[in-house]
């Protein structure tokens, strides 16, 4: 009892010892971005010069001349783009390792990788993501108290899925939890829970709100790589869905989900999902549907342009045909005018996120520049919204340059309204980055 005691006294100690250098980096400071091109949703084209002035984490005025305030960090943009920090709508930093390899590796471990995933992102330009599956909530943390370096998360927690579903990476002789089975690494880490009928399921939703995540996230179909799941296959029933989004409703957020083909598309909307992931085998019928519901569509490209070491012939198989889905599907978007966000689906080491950002060439079979850009801000701002009384950076406005807004912003060498590519190079073409008025990365001589 004593030893815990002093356990106690001693975190309490750690506590008020950080507080006081954490507290130091939030002063409030002024940055003027002085000569810049700018774009934000909204404009066909980027347009300057522009000032732009910081105050604390805030835009604080954008003009044609500004004069900087007493003790302002000045940045001479030389007529750069100015463009809002980018969002990613699906990303696993916590998914760094196969369910093999955390056999051997704890959390802290995992907490390391996914902290390098997070600074890796910021440095792409991301700085706000959904994290989709697993325990970012410290990390994230973590990042808000400055003991880390990423963009700000919203995280969904442990990703719902049905025994036998996409998440459920047991050994096929693991029986279930009734018949003696056990959890496996991937559950007991929190990437996965287990749930079957709706008792479960909304205790694995309630389970997720009470560890701090903005929404949650349910497996409902099978995937591109599942073993025992094939990617035709719908995971849970509506009834077992729509308990999820009630459990989401009371706690005044939504639910994501990940979904392929037609039948769990078609059972998630309607039962309320406002988020669907992938989505790549959709017909026209789903996508009217989508349009009705006015859910949104986080859909990638990138990640199915991975066949990995270990795929066999029937999970190359369902790689392709998501890949041909994707043209019908971004097409089917464009004509019902169905919300898309940028999203990469993004997983595993530091080496792989630097990929990310080819999604940003990869969307120009589909869509303008300026398309791309909106869905990797205000689209998926948008989205990051419906949270609503779990968003976690609620005050102020992401995904634009408008005064008030979160001082979240980019400055691109070069103008993406015309090269979005240029985005898919970001340590050579991002001059500097800044989130939340603070600045991570300037290149620019002084
Ligand atoms: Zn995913």
């Amino acid at each position: 009892m004593k030893s815990s005691i002093s356990l106690f006294t001693a975190l309490l100690g750690t506590t008020v010892s950080i507080a006081s250098p954490l507290m130091a980096q939030q002063e409030q400071t002024s940055i003027l971005i002085d000569n810049a091109s700018y774009w934000t949703a909204g404009m066909n084209a980027a347009s300057g010069p522009m000032d732009i002035l910081i105050e604390g984490n805030a835009i604080k005025s954008i003009a044609p001349e500004i004069t900087p305030p007493e003790g302002a960090e000045v940045i001479d943009a030389k007529g750069k783009t100015l463009i809002p920090g980018l969002i990613d709508t699906h990303v696993h930093i916590m998914d760094t390792l196969s369910p093999n390899a955390l056999k051997n590796t704890d959390l802290f471990y995992l907490a390391f990788l996914a902290e390098q995933n997070a600074e890796r992102l910021l440095m792409n330009g991301v700085t706000t993501i959904r994290e989709a599956a697993g325990p970012s909530m410290g990390v994230k943390r973590a990042i808000d108290e400055h003991l880390a370096t990423g963009p700000r998360i919203y995280p969904s927690g442990a990703a719902i899925t049905q025994t036998g579903g996409h998440g459920d990476f047991r050994n096929l002789d693991n029986p279930t939890p009734q018949k003696g089975g056990y959890a496996d690494e991937t559950e007991t880490m929190g990437l996965a829970y287990i749930a079957d009928g709706k008792a479960e399921v909304m205790r694995g939703a309630r389970d997720a709100f009470r560890k701090g995540a903005t929404q949650v996230k349910m497996l409902v179909s099978g995937s591109v790589s599942g073993l025992h799941d094939p990617v035709d296959v719908q995971e849970f029933t509506e009834e077992e869905i729509h308990a999820v989004v009630e459990v989401a409703e009371n706690f005044g957020t939504y639910v994501m989900v990940h979904a392929y083909n037609d039948r769990s598309i078609q059972a998630s909307l309607r039962a309320g999902v406002k988020s669907i992931e992938h989505g790549n085998l959709m017909s026209e019928e789903t996508m009217k549907l989508m349009a009705d519901k006015g859910a949104f569509l986080s859909a990638q490209t990138y990640t199915f342009t991975q066949k990995l070491p270990y795929f066999n012939d029937s999970q190359i198989e369902q790689l392709n045909s998501v890949n041909v889905g994707l043209d019908q599907m971004f097409t089917l978007a464009k004509k019902y005018n169905v919300t898309i966000t940028h999203s990469s689906d993004i997983y595993g080491t530091p080496e792989n996120f630097a990929n990310a950002p080819q999604e940003f060439i990869l969307r120009q079979k589909w869509f303008t520049p300026v398309e791309i850009l909106e869905q990797a801000t205000t689209n998926a701002a948008q989205l990051l919204a419906l949270s609503g009384a779990r968003n976690p950076y609620p005050d102020q406005a992401l995904g634009v340059i408008e005064v008030g807004a979160f001082a979240d912003v980019i400055l691109v060498d070069g103008d993406p309204t015309k090269n979005v590519s240029l985005l898919a190079k970001p340590d050579d073409n991002l001059s500097v980055i800044i989130k939340n008025g603070e600045i991570y990365k300037n290149v620019l001589p002084d």
